[in-house]
């Protein structure tokens, strides 16, 4: 579903899966391809849109948990685009997504894929730059993706529509997701886009949705 001019907005499908975001420029990047079972769907959504596998150039993950990145050796493979992590990724690349299901108690298994680069601060698609923005607290991995000409932030599980992401999954740490919060909070954003649930149009509910978590933050934990 587009929400902008080059901007789409593939929602999650179930349990386990999570929203995906594809931004279209002069390179395509694909963000959290979700949990794999809801791949082929998500890709005939795609199509819908005029979007085919072949056109996404870069797959990048807001963090490795499985319902963000189970799909990607799939979504990879159909579409010969790259794969890029941040580096605080790296670390926790052959664990994280087992770890998260171990927790969980779920008996499945994220497939392997291979990372073709890593960015630090910031990824050029063409016209469009995304700064990249290392937001701990929900894991330790855990990224947001800032369109600055677009006011455009995507971030994962760290907030959401009236509600945060969980710190209770291994290697999740409070504190850290606060203090997270609080510098993405000074974006100037008008379009927040989660990884569940609804996104967020227009700069004073984006505003009023920080205030709200900030206050469930301060009592309840
Ligand atoms: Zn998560
Ligand atoms: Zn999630």
């Amino acid at each position: 579903m587009r929400i902008q001019n080059g901007v789409y907005w593939y929602k999650e499908k179930g349990l386990l899966d999570a929203n995906t975001y594809v931004i279209k420029n002069e390179i395509t990047v694909l963000i959290d391809p979700g949990l794999e079972n809801y791949l082929g769907l998500r890709l005939e959504e795609m199509q819908e849109d005029g979007i085919s596998a072949k056109d996404i150039d870069l797959i990048v993950i807001t963090h490795l948990h499985p319902d963000h990145c189970d799909a990607t050796a799939a979504l990879k493979e159909v579409s010969g685009a790259k794969v890029a992590l941040h580096p605080s990724q790296l670390e926790y690349l052959d664990t994280m997504a087992e770890d998260a299901l171990r927790f969980l108690g779920v008996e499945a298994k994220t497939k392997k894929f291979d990372v073709d680069f890593v960015f630090d601060e910031r990824l050029s698609l063409g016209n469009t730059e995304l700064k990249i923005l290392h937001t701990p607290g929900h894991s330790p991995g855990s990224i947001c993706f800032y369109a600055s000409d677009k006011k455009i932030l995507i971030c994962g599980d760290l907030v959401f529509d009236k509600s945060v992401g969980r710190t209770d999954l291994p290697f999740g740490n409070k504190e850290e997701l606060k203090s997270s919060i609080n510098t993405v909070s000074a974006l100037d954003t008008e379009l927040l886009l989660p990884g569940h649930g609804a996104i967020i149009e227009g700069r004073s509910d984006v505003k009023r949705n920080y205030e709200l978590v900030k206050t469930f933050l301060t009592t309840f934990f």
